[in-house]
């Protein structure tokens, strides 16, 4: 039998790993990238003899594969995708390539918001605990690089709808979904339901000894499971009522049973505040537990983890305020958790690029809690607009230094001041990276100078 040709689309992270497993199982493999790749992965695609293309894609040699590994990032309608629909050609993602060559156990992550969290949440408790855990998939280093040596026996995997479109055989021993709501329809035909199909894919190969875990009070997730009824053991979470098995938030207290453990703790004694961040703890703990770790050590996580930057950080505190970095949130369900997180009167800082926000989600909790507005974008009229009425004072500004400025000037002892823009940060920053890391700096030079 000839040697199969595998074709990579797509040279980033996930795109170099799948090219080096690959070759190291033998293949006959190409690399394709219409774009230009950063100047290490055409290092690592050099060492290792891979031969590849930039800038544009070859057609015949593409068509020539017997698979395609294809990368999250490249549509559907892209013509050269077609033309291997058409052609049958099969197309899968990195993910359930390297899933072929793993024996690990594998703890699937997915969700419209709070799959980093989560993810690195699971990580951290199977890490603390003392397995043999590696973490991969929408995040850090590539999976299928990581399966060349195989050496760990559990994968935390984070999960974009982008990836589990494209995967097919791959079996997951774990599965978790934390809420649906509407995200990326541009990929999805702007029809709701295709994207919540793509979400479910996370149980396609489920059995009855898999776990399904979810959150119970989020519509879509409910109405799909009705439509489906699919075999596995299903954990819910609730934030409302008892729930066993699975996990539930009851005044401060999060309960989570799941087969022969059941584990209680504050979420006073935990880092992460908010009813999302409930959830996501819920989430991570019953993940564990289908692994069997223990309580004490699933304590000892909690207690020691840290978030990723940008979702509900401490900045630091001048004047006993607090400054507080959620600059990954980017839509309005995100800033509507930041919010009901708040348990101070709050100055907040928003804006940015509208991707079509509808504000009215949050209306009840900036009445509750917001006392201060600061507009942080070059144009920030649909925030005025919304909010002049509703909010006692408003301030518009073009510089992140001003904005914290002016959070201090607004602000009185034991007051919040929080940064959840509910929008893209492209028209003033590179990315939501920069705007958080430039916000903690101005709050830095603060700090320093009060
Ligand atoms: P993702 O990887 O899905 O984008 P992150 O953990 O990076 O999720 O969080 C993105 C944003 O969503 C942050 O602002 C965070 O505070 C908020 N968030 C986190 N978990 C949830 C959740 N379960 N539901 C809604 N919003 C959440």
């Amino acid at each position: 039998m000839s040697v199969q040709k595998i074709v990579i689309l797509g040279g980033g992270e996930s795109g170099v790993g799948a090219a080096l497993l690959a070759k190291a199982k033998g293949f006959d493999v190409f690399l394709s990238d219409k774009g230009v790749l950063k100047e290490s992965y055409r290092k690592t695609l050099q060492a290792a003899n891979i031969p590849f293309e930039e800038g544009q894609h070859t057609e015949e040699r593409i068509l020539d594969a017997t698979e395609v590994i294809k990368s999250p990032g490249i549509p559907e309608k892209v013509p050269l995708v077609q033309k291997l629909r058409t052609q049958h050609i099969p197309v899968i993602s990195e993910i359930e390539f390297a899933a072929r060559y793993t024996r690990a156990k594998l703890i699937g992550i997915t969700g419209s918001n709070g799959k980093t969290t989560t993810t690195l949440l699971t990580y951290h408790l199977l890490k603390t605990a003392g397995l043999n855990v590696g973490l991969a998939g929408n995040i850090g280093d590539s999976f299928a690089e990581q399966v060349i040596t195989d050496t760990f026996d559990y994968f935390v995997l984070e999960l974009s709808s982008f990836q589990l479109d494209d995967m097919y055989d791959a079996h997951l021993d774990v599965m978790v979904l934390l809420n649906i709501t509407p995200d990326h329809l541009d990929r999805y035909g702007y029809d709701f339901q295709n994207y919540v199909a793509s979400k479910f894919r996370i149980l396609q190969n489920a059995t009855l000894t898999d776990d399904f875990i979810y959150f119970a009070e989020s519509q879509p997730i409910l109405d799909e499971l009705a439509k489906r009824n699919p075999m596995v053991r299903q954990l819910p979470i609730s934030l409302e009522k008892v729930v066993s098995p699975g996990g539930y938030l009851a005044d401060d207290q999060l309960l989570a049973a799941n087969k022969d453990h059941s584990f209680t703790i504050s979420q006073t004694d935990t880092p992460l505040r908010g009813p999302h961040n409930a959830i996501n703890m819920l989430a991570a703990i019953l993940a564990a537990q289908s692994v069997g770790v223990t309580n004490e050590a699933i304590a000892n996580g909690l207690k020691t983890f840290q978030n990723a930057a940008h979702r509900l950080e401490p900045a630091g505190t001048v004047n006993h305020i607090q400054f507080i970095n959620d600059s990954k949130a980017t839509n309005v369900d995100s800033v509507f958790y930041a919010l009901s997180s708040m348990d101070a009167p709050t100055i907040w800082i928003a804006g940015g690029q509208d991707k079509g926000n509808d504000y009215s989600q949050l209306d009840k909790l900036v009445d509750q809690k917001v006392k201060a507005l600061i507009c942080l974008g070059i144009d920030n009229h649909k925030l005025v607009e919304y909010f002049g009425e509703k909010v006692p004072t408003i301030y518009e500004t073009q510089s992140i230094t001003d904005a914290v400025m002016k959070g201090l000037e607004l602000a009185e002892p034991g007051d919040i001041v929080l940064l959840s823009p509910a929008c893209a940060s492209f028209d003033l920053f590179k990315n939501y990276e920069d705007r958080g890391n430039q916000f903690k700096a101005a709050v830095k030079n603060l700090m320093m100078n009060a």
